[in-house]
């Protein structure tokens, strides 16, 4: 029987779930025990997901002291050894990984995308050079193999229900917590773009009018997301922002409004249904491979779609409608 080990974040209980489908596609067919390790009191969403929940002792670990949690997962993997540790890269878990993995003396598969299981490995696909290249990597000899997953990309809620023990962990090798949490301080965006079916982005060429953009996406019942350079220029918050350095993104509908299509920006569209490129210039990259290419300026095409929606009492959430209206309104295939 395989034994993986999935560490639950709990700022992002979304990102940590679908590492549950990175195991079930590692696996198949094998018979495997998934082990969720987290510092928060209880996880709630992991109950009927994994195998057993583990909860570290609170005193010997502070939520972000990634030392004292690495230390209590490698004592973990010390008396009971997995044969996978996965861990979703964010922000946190970007920071647990690697420290884990040189506690082990493992390889580190970081920003994973892909899971190709072959007959008995498995090779973990991550973007390389800026997104211009996919390396497929195996780690061979050595247990655990270690990835961080990148969020997005794997669906999460899948795989059979499982009946699930929890247990508290106290771990013993660890001492006294080294980081201590003084104030926190909540994030003014607290909704999810990856939850969002309907995506209304903007780039550089909206970045003066990227306002406007929260009516369309209101009569669309979806969420404004960004580029990077609107994000850099202070424009919109990092936590909408889509792409490589950003969050990797599947709505049913994705408008991209202004936007180049750099290969850092479309490696987070990727499994997007159905996008729309608004653009000025028929050569920008984007249209390559967009569905639908509307050739103009965005804030006019912004100003216009909503009259057209509002005048035409859209049901507010259907991605399909706003295509069928682009495409009685001109679009350019
Ligand atoms: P621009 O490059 O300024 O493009 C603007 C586009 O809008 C152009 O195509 C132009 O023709 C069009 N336009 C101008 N005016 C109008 C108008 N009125 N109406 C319609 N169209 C108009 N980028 C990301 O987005 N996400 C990432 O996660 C990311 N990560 C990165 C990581 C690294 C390591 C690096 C090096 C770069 C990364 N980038 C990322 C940056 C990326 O390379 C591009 O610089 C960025 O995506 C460009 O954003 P943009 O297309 O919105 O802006």
């Amino acid at each position: 029987m395989k034994r993986a080990l999935i560490y639950l974040d709990p700022d992002d209980s979304t990102a940590s779930l679908e590492l549950v489908e990175v195991i079930r596609q590692m696996y198949g067919e094998q018979a495997y025990q998934i082990v969720a390790v987290t510092v928060a009191a209880e996880a709630p969403q992991a109950i009927g997901a994994v195998d057993r929940l583990m909860l570290i002792a609170q005193e010997h670990v502070g939520r972000y002291d990634t030392q004292n949690i690495a230390a209590a997962i490698g004592e973990l993997h010390r008396t009971q050894p997995f044969d996978a540790i996965v861990i979703a890269a964010t922000t946190f878990g970007r920071m647990l990984a690697p420290r884990l993995a040189m506690r082990l003396h493992v390889g580190l598969v970081a920003d994973v995308t892909e899971v190709r299981p072959e007959a008995d490995r498995v090779q973990l696909v991550r973007p390389a050079f800026s997104g211009r290249m996919l390396a497929a990597i195996e780690q061979r000899g050595r247990v655990p193999v270690m990835a961080s997953i990148r969020p997005g990309t794997f669906a999460a809620g899948s795989g059979v229900p499982r009946a699930t023990d929890t247990e508290v962990f106290v771990p013993r090798s660890v001492g006294a917590p080294r980081v201590r949490l003084l104030s926190r301080t909540p994030k003014a965006s607290t909704a999810d773009i990856r939850a969002s079916d309907v995506l209304v982005s903007g780039g550089g060429g909206v970045m003066r009018h990227f306002a406007k953009l929260d009516a369309l996406a209101h009569e669309l019942g979806g969420m404004v997301s960004a580029s990077r350079h609107v994000v850099d220029r202070g424009k919109a918050p990092r936590d909408i922002q889509v792409g490589q350095s950003g969050k990797t993104v599947s709505p049913r509908l994705y408008l991209a409004l202004g936007i180049s299509g750099s290969i850092q920006h479309v490696v987070g569209i990727k499994t997007a249904e159905y996008v729309i490129a608004v653009n000025k210039d028929r050569r920008a990259p984007i249209c390559a491979l967009a569905d639908i290419v509307v050739q103009g300026d965005a804030r006019e095409f912004v100003d216009r779609i909503v009259a057209k929606i509002r005048g035409e009492r859209t049901t507010a959430g259907e991605p399909q409608r706003a295509i069928d209206l682009l495409e009685t309104d001109g679009g350019d295939r």
